[in-house]
């Protein structure tokens, strides 16, 4: 199958001369459709300037990323602009919600510049919703539900669109464990029963332990990769815990 993201020998350099860091150094990787991918790493590895690369928020120094048949790191700034509109979606910590719009017009936001019909719309703003467990909540404000709804009102406007690939940095961050596990259960469902494709990048274990592949990142670049495969989460959460446990020394920060 060919991957829906590829990512080729992508360096990035911050600063000039003395000053000079190389934040990612080579790093090449692929993503197939549908995959749900999580980056782990210690603080400092270069995780975050990796989702701001691939997120088209930030631009590598060199190498190639490709979504789709699209090569983002040859894009001009207008260009990206509207191919992230179009196929990206953001989860992020903080839930960057509109307070003076109900729970059902943020999350339709992203749909209301486009054509899509006002039936079109709302079905869809359902189905979303139903998804991450908020249908109840649409006619609220986001002063009237909690941190957990908050965040699983983020995500549903970020899949509104029907995006190509899901970013989602550190989205359980914030998020008591009752709602960090309510949102990832819902973004293993998507994955699951809707095909999103989804990269997070995360500290926690827990939260990774959703993910189906994690990539480990270290100094910039790729140390390790680990797949669920046949195991239970909880299975793929010990491994994971042994597997930061082995790392050791930097990687103490992660648990
Ligand atoms: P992580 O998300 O894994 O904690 P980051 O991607 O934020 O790591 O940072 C990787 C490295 O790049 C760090 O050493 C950080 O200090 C450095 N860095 C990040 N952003 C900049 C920047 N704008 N200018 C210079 N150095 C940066």
């Amino acid at each position: 199958m060919e991957a829906l993201l590829k990512v080729q020998n992508v360096e990035k350099i911050y600063g000039k001369g003395d000053a000079q860091f190389h934040a990612l150094k080579n790093i090449s990787f692929e993503v197939e459709q549908g995959e749900f991918v999580g980056i782990m790493g210690p603080s400092g590895a270069g995780k975050s300037t990796l989702l701001n690369v691939l997120a088209t928020i930030d631009s590598p120094t060199n190498g190639e990323i490709i979504i789709g048949q699209d090569n983002i790191a040859k894009m001009k700034d207008e260009q990206l602009a509207d191919f992230r509109r179009d196929n990206l979606g953001f989860i992020f910590q903080d839930y960057h919600l509109l307070d003076s719009l109900t729970v059902r017009e943020n999350i339709l936001l992203p749909l209301a510049i486009s054509k899509v019909n006002t039936k079109e719309i709302n079905a869809r703003v359902e189905e979303i919703a139903a998804a991450f467990g908020i249908k109840e909540l649409l006619d609220k404000y986001p002063y009237q539900i909690s941190g957990g709804q908050k965040q699983r009102t983020a995500a549903s406007r970020a899949l509104i669109t029907n995006p190509k690939l899901i970013f989602a940095d550190e989205p359980t961050g914030a998020l008591d464990s009752k709602s960090a596990t309510a949102l990832l259960e819902s973004m293993s469902k998507l994955n699951v029963e809707l095909d999103a494709t989804i990269l997070m990048v995360t500290h926690d274990a827990y939260a990774a332990s959703f993910c189906r592949r994690i990539i480990f990142i270290q100094d910039g670049k790729l140390s390790k990769e680990m797949f669920r495969g046949t195991q239970s989460r909880k299975q793929f959460f010990q491994q994971i815990i042994d597997e930061l446990g082995q790392l050791g020394g930097g990687m103490h920060d992660i648990v």
